[in-house]
């Protein structure tokens, strides 16, 4: 099976869409991803043949949609190679994930442990942390970025101490499109023996991940990042850890027995399933990473770098560009900026010719300040996009230009 643009293309309906007189041309997949016609289609006949609550009812409905949740999680152990189907837990994304994290795995760390992020990590993976540094006294240090981009590993063996206790890094920077050298950095991390938690939000849309080689503690992604709906994620963590680790949230489905005085806890997954999940997100979830498991996955990086590396091009050619985040090792996301143009307006004008991009922070202020920015334009690539629509994005953003100045 090679990879195919326009078969892949046929997949996505709202790729058909258009904005105003302009064909929609989506560069916004750093936000959120498409979705396919079998996702679409999974989510329309739970509801309309299969809708009812799970884990709890002895009726057919109940039966057959704890199957179809069951099995989803079963679909994403699979893909991501954990070992036991309990360690995949789900939850409302990797926001939620981490702090599930922050908030259970917290409790076992004590005022003067340290957790070590980065500078160029997500909101999502600073502010949980910066939250349970004050509530528990922990310090929090942070791996220094250079102007390329690029987290400083050299320093790494100073910022690692024995008092170190979790390393939370993002494997693909999801406002620069850098690509992390996690392994590296979990292997550095577990010499001082701490855990490694990372943050999947960009990497498992465009590349497979294995826990296990990859030997991380914690993995968090969300499915709508990776062409399944919203509302829905999952929390990787090994056995052992999770086992260790305190309830996050206290209700039904996660208890063995509560009376009026004591609760006893349910085992993996449930021990962190209080409640009613998002039951279709999980099923639908599971039907993205099905869908995606089919796909040519070598075809599809070799295409996203082929976009990377043409629109960077292309890019470059128009007077006054500066790319922010030119690592060596990058996803298909590029931030930029045009002299004497703001942001938002370009996006504005980018947005009036069917262009969908994203201008900002892009919830990384602390890169946004390293630079001494407000903002950057980002186009984000998936596997759907085209060089036609690069050509035409590139039209469309000398006309913004041409405007503006
Ligand atoms: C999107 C994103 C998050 C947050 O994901 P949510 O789905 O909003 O919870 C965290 N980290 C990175 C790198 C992201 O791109």
């Amino acid at each position: 099976m090679s990879f195919d643009v326009n078969n892949i293309r046929k997949q996505f309906p709202i790729l058909q869409t258009k904005i105003g007189k302009y064909p929609l041309i989506y560069f916004d997949n750093g936000a959120t991803s498409q979705k396919p016609q079998s996702v679409i289609d999974c989510i329309n006949t739970y509801y309309e043949t299969e809708n009812a609550n799970i884990h709890r009812g002895v009726h057919h409905l109940s039966q057959v949609s704890t199957e179809n949740y069951e099995e989803a999680r079963k679909t994403i152990q699979a893909y991501i190679n954990a070992k036991k189907d309990y360690e995949v837990i789900f939850t409302q994304g990797t926001t939620d994930g981490i702090n599930l994290v922050a908030s259970s795995f917290g409790k076992l760390l004590n005022a003067g442990d340290e957790i070590l992020i980065s500078q160029m990590e997500h909101h999502s993976n600073i502010v949980p942390w910066q939250m349970l540094a004050e509530e528990r006294g922990l310090v929090l240090k942070y791996i220094p970025m250079n102007e390329a981009g690029e987290l400083i590993l050299d320093q790494l063996g100073e910022l690692l101490t024995e008092k170190t206790k979790l390393v939370s890094v993002t494997h693909i920077s999801n406002a620069l499109g850098t690509i992390n050298p996690i392994a590296e950095i979990i292997e550095a991390a577990h010499k001082v023996g701490a855990k490694v938690l990372i943050d999947g939000a960009q990497s498992l849309q465009h590349m497979q991940i294995d826990v296990q080689q990859l030997d991380c503690d914690f993995l968090v992604f969300s499915g709508h990042k990776v062409f399944g709906p919203t509302g829905v994620g999952v929390l990787y963590g090994k056995e052992e850890l999770l086992n260790e680790m305190p309830p996050y949230r206290g209700g039904g489905d996660m208890i063995k027995t509560v009376t009026l005085e004591k609760t006893t806890y349910n085992g993996l997954p449930h021990k962190f399933e209080a409640g009613t999940p998002n039951i279709i997100g999980g099923i639908a979830f599971g039907k993205a990473i099905e869908w995606l498991a089919e796909q040519d996955l070598k075809g599809i990086k070799q295409h996203e770098d082929e976009l990377l590396a043409y629109a960077t091009e292309k890019l470059n050619e128009i007077e006054g560009m500066r790319i922010y985040g030119t690592a060596a090792e990058k996803g298909s996301t590029i931030s930029f900026l045009i002299e004497g143009t703001h942001p938002y307006d370009v996006g504005t004008l980018l947005n009036q010719q069917g262009v969908a991009v994203r201008t900002g922070h892009h919830c990384t202020q602390p890169i946004m300040d390293f630079y001494k920015i407000p903002g950057t334009i980002r186009a984000s690539f998936s596997f759907y996009n085209t060089k036609e629509e690069i050509d035409q994005f590139i039209i469309a953003l000398k006309k913004a230009v041409t405007m503006l100045s």
